[in-house]
């Protein structure tokens, strides 16, 4: 984007691509995608495509990283280098080790750790392209992932991200309003459990707007936490179909 725009919402309440304040980005997820690994999921997230593998839960390497009385979670949250405009280092930045760091404990919530003493879970998150919200896209392919492993788990996590724009909360923001935008809020959320596992703020808001832009970002993870429900249900489908032919 070379200029910034007077205005990112129009009077009518329509954004800059078209949708309304409590509008989502168009959502599309796909479970098992690679035959590799053990679970793994794809998310088409606006703009946003993103590739999640999980492996394990089995033996740590290197051990002496493994834990007596539980699983170990780790995760590597990396941006291809053709993910944005400008080539991205393919070397790890300090903002891809914070966002492996934040997606590997807002996951964590949702494992039974103690199961599986001693062993790891390794979680590969790959951004194709990047075009803001990528920490809540990821958080949300990854539980897919997870569950497509076998991992036990006690909910699906998903993530969604609400945020400020001119004077305007709107849900799901998308890079340009990220970066020209007043504040962005990343949630992520397990449903079943009316659980918050991840909150973080950049930006300012008033405690009434704080408030708006939590309950539209936990709405917006309950409808995608809906198509994740029926990602899962489709590949075991196609499992099933096969069984029998
Ligand atoms: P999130 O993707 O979770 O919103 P950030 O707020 O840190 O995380 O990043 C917002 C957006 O900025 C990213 O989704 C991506 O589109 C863009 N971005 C991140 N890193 C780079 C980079 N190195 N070069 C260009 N754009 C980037």
């Amino acid at each position: 984007m070379n200029e910034k725009p007077d205005k990112l919402i129009d009077k009518k309440g329509i954004r800059l691509d078209g949708r309304k304040a409590d509008e989502l980005r168009p959502v599309k997820l796909q479970v098992g995608v690679l035959p590799n690994a053990d679970g793994s999921a794809y998310i088409e997230h606006g703009k946003n495509k993103i590739l999640a593998a999980a492996f394990g839960p089995r033996e740590m390497h290197p051990k002496h990283l493994s834990q007596p009385d539980k699983m170990v979670l780790r995760c590597r949250y990396h941006m291809a280098p053709f993910s944005v405009q400008e080539r991205k280092s393919p070397a790890p930045s300090r903002r891809e080790v914070e966002l492996s760091k934040v997606i590997k404990e807002c996951l964590e919530p949702a494992l039974f750790l103690d199961l599986y003493p001693r062993t790891g879970v390794d979680l590969y998150i790959e951004i194709l392209q990047a075009d803001g919200g990528t920490r809540c896209a990821s958080i949300t392919a990854a539980a897919l992932a997870l569950a497509d492993a076998g991992v036990p788990m006690r909910d699906l996590v998903v993530g969604c991200a609400a945020g400020k724009i001119d004077d305007t909360v709107v849900l799901d923001l998308y890079d340009a309003e990220d970066k020209l935008g007043a504040a962005d809020v990343p949630v992520a959320y397990m449903p079943s459990l009316n659980a918050v596992t991840l909150l973080q703020m950049d930006g300012i808001l008033t405690t009434d707007e704080f408030e708006k832009a939590m309950n539209m970002a936990i709405d917006g993870c309950k409808k995608i936490y809906e198509m994740q429900k029926e990602a899962l249900k489709t590949k075991y489908m196609v499992v099933k179909a096969e069984g029998e032919e």
